[in-house]
């Protein structure tokens, strides 16, 4: 049987031909899938409106030599919210990136489903984009292998978490360094406890991390080395946020949810 049922979210869409639509999805059952969406530009066109960038979707999928034709969808959620907002669309953009440049088609994985659909919910739900950023970033590197390893030196030193000065980390050597293995770009003391707090704690616990701006700012500039380093190139999209981000100036960092 060649036809699917299965929940997707839509990384990305273009127009393809006179009407139609080229989709690339993440399936929950499939993994990263392109599809295309047939007369989806069509005034009429009843999958049309459905199949929009960041939706979470029901689908149904027919499977061609090369490509998935999409059936029939059903909107879950179209995250009105996240639209209104040029921060949180561009952190969903770069979540989306991401998950687009580090899965490979066909590879289904439920966990990075599940991390993609519960960070563009809490992206919509309040005022703490930058935290969803860091621990989503965090999450899928653990998830691809890649962790940064902050709590100890390749060599096997510990790192000394309670120190004051800067510590070093190079990502080709997989995270922090200690003073004899080399030197490279550092990390505050104050943003290697926040990381190391963002990898370990529960997501909840870790979204509710409070760090003043300097920090802030150590702790992009360090997911971001290690994610051009993985990629081989800077994300448009991250690009972008950074700029965002850049604006805000000397505006603190701070959790905004209210209420519990
Ligand atoms: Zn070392």
């Amino acid at each position: 049987m060649a036809l699917s049922k299965t929940q997707a979210v839509v990384l990305r869409t273009r127009d393809l031909g006179e009407a139609d639509r080229l989709v690339t999805l993440y399936t929950l059952e499939h993994g990263k899938v392109g599809a295309v969406s047939k007369g989806a530009r069509k005034a009429r066109s009843r999958l049309g409106p459905v199949i929009q960038t960041f939706n979470h979707l029901n689908l149904l999928l027919y499977k061609g030599k090369s490509l998935y034709t999409i059936t029939g969808a059903d909107l879950i959620d179209g995250f009105p919210l996240l639209r209104g907002d040029l921060t949180k669309m561009t952190a969903a953009s770069y979540i989306t990136e991401l998950v687009e440049r580090t899965s490979e088609e066909g590879d289904p994985d439920q966990e990075v489903f599940y991390l993609l659909v519960t960070s563009l919910h809490l992206l919509v739900e309040a005022g703490y984009e930058r935290q969803v950023t860091w621990v989503f970033q965090l999450r899928l590197l653990d998830r691809l292998g890649l962790a940064p390893r902050l709590d100890r030196c390749q060599c096997g030193r510990k790192a000394d978490m309670e120190g004051r000065r800067p510590v070093a980390y190079d990502p080709a050597a997989g995270g922090v360094l200690c003073p004899r293995c080399g030197r490279g770009p550092t990390l505050s003391r104050e943003a290697l406890r926040a990381l190391y707090g963002l990898q370990t704690s529960p997501v909840e616990e870790a979204l509710s991390l409070s760090v003043g701006p300097g920090v802030a700012d150590d702790i992009d500039e360090f997911l971001h080395d290690y994610v051009v380093y993985h990629l081989g190139r800077e994300p448009n999209s991250l690009r972008f946020l950074r700029e965002l981000w850049g604006m805000r100036g000397g505006e603190m960092c701070e959790n905004t949810k209210e209420g519990g």
